[in-house]
């Protein structure tokens, strides 16, 4: 079976053969794989190798988030034309260093959810144990691990390439989605005048768009299957940005619990598949296992914010549930810091209850009481 081995902790330049930072459609093959194939493809965590096992926030504070992502791949599927599906098994996923962080970036560096009222950098390191995850920055907790691929996805064809940076610029020119940067762009080890021509059109990897991409959907894990729209000639499979854990909205950016890691996969293929179902964005089966939490404690929010009603707007009411549980978390020992990581690396589920009583959007945000060595409900 196929084993694409990387070296953690060394940055993508530096092993450029494995893979890539930005999407394009003319990106080379690393392998190729037949329909029925299995392989194990190891990659490095998303922020490549930047951040250290340490206690000091400036490698969070002084991050430089256009390394993101780095991929390894792309796959060839061997037969994959546009308009198939290729459907993907995830058989298995595993770290492979027993370290992972979780962090939120700073105002004036990469931001997050919760950016307005959490303009500085923090950082919790996580042991990695089995099943579990424990970190000396917030102690009494302790997660079971719902271990996924924050990121992975096929290569555009050149036209949704074109298509994506034509439709972003707009967002591009008010700072609020970021252009190409070929100044650090990875694209397998192509140098040159090619590369040239195609760093300055590639894509970044920080949006998911409807090839896949940074989907950061925590389900889709061990035993998941994804049915992938396939809009290049060979598919060009690509993943990384693993997570041991992740709640739901992945709030802090900064991000999940990351990590290095290892995917099993298994490949195959549904000739004309895209047409025959109307898929042109990913399709998945959710893992069967989960943490097994029996009680929850959930937060609910509106789309209300500093007096302010904002009409059905389902973002508002979700960062509401997200600071009513800070707020709440505060009053058994943790900082409003750690209760932003609680949030964004346990398995917390988000819902949106009601999106249909005007004016105000309903979410909801449920953290499992069962990750605490303490009671955490009130008396
Ligand atoms: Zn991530």
């Amino acid at each position: 079976m196929l084993h694409i081995r990387i070296k953690p902790g060394v940055r993508l330049s530096e092993q450029p053969e494995i893979g890539h930072n930005r999407w394009h459609s003319d990106i080379p093959f690393l392998a190729s794989l037949m329909p029925g194939d299995e392989a194990i493809i190891e990659s490095l965590d998303f922020l490549d190798a930047q951040i250290k096992n340490d206690d000091d926030v400036s490698d969070i504070r002084n991050i430089d988030l256009t390394l993101a992502h780095p991929l390894t791949g792309p796959f060839e599927i061997i037969g994959a034309a546009p308009g198939d599906l290729l459907v993907v098994d995830i058989i298995d996923i595993n770290p492979i260093t027993p370290i992972g962080f979780s962090g939120n970036f700073s105002k004036d560096n990469g931001g997050g959810f919760l950016v307005d009222y959490f303009p500085d950098p923090h950082k919790a390191i996580w042991d990695l144990k089995g099943l579990f995850a424990t970190s000396r920055h917030i102690p009494g907790i302790k997660l079971t691990g719902l271990v996924h691929p924050g990121l992975i996805g096929c290569l555009p064809s050149y036209e949704l390439l074109t298509e994506w940076n034509k439709r972003e610029a707009p967002l591009v020119a008010q700072g609020l989605a970021k252009p190409p940067c070929p100044a650090t762009a990875v694209l397998r080890g192509l140098k040159g005048n090619k590369f040239d021509q195609m760093a300055k059109e590639a894509c970044r990897t920080i949006p998911a768009r409807e090839h896949g991409g940074n989907m950061d959907i925590k389900d889709i894990s061990r035993g998941s299957r994804i049915f992938f729209p396939v809009y290049q000639k060979g598919a060009g499979l690509s993943m990384g940005d693993l997570h041991f854990s992740q709640g739901d909205g992945e709030i802090a950016f900064c991000g999940a619990i990351e990590m290095d890691g290892a995917m099993h996969i298994g490949v195959d293929l549904i000739k004309d598949g895209m047409a025959k179902y109307s898929i042109n964005a990913p399709v998945f089966i959710p893992s069967k296992i989960k943490p097994h939490y029996e009680n929850y404690i959930s937060f609910q929010g509106i789309s209300v914010e500093n007096g302010v009603n904002y009409y059905m707007d389902a973002t508002v009411a979700y960062r509401q549930a997200c600071l009513k549980a800070i707020d709440y978390l505060e009053h058994f020992g943790y900082t409003r810091a750690q209760a932003y990581l609680i949030l964004t690396a346990a398995p917390i589920e988000g819902r949106i209850g009601g999106i249909v009583d005007i004016p105000n959007c309903v979410c909801s945000l449920s953290i499992p009481t069962g990750i605490f060595d303490q009671d955490i409900l009130p008396k």
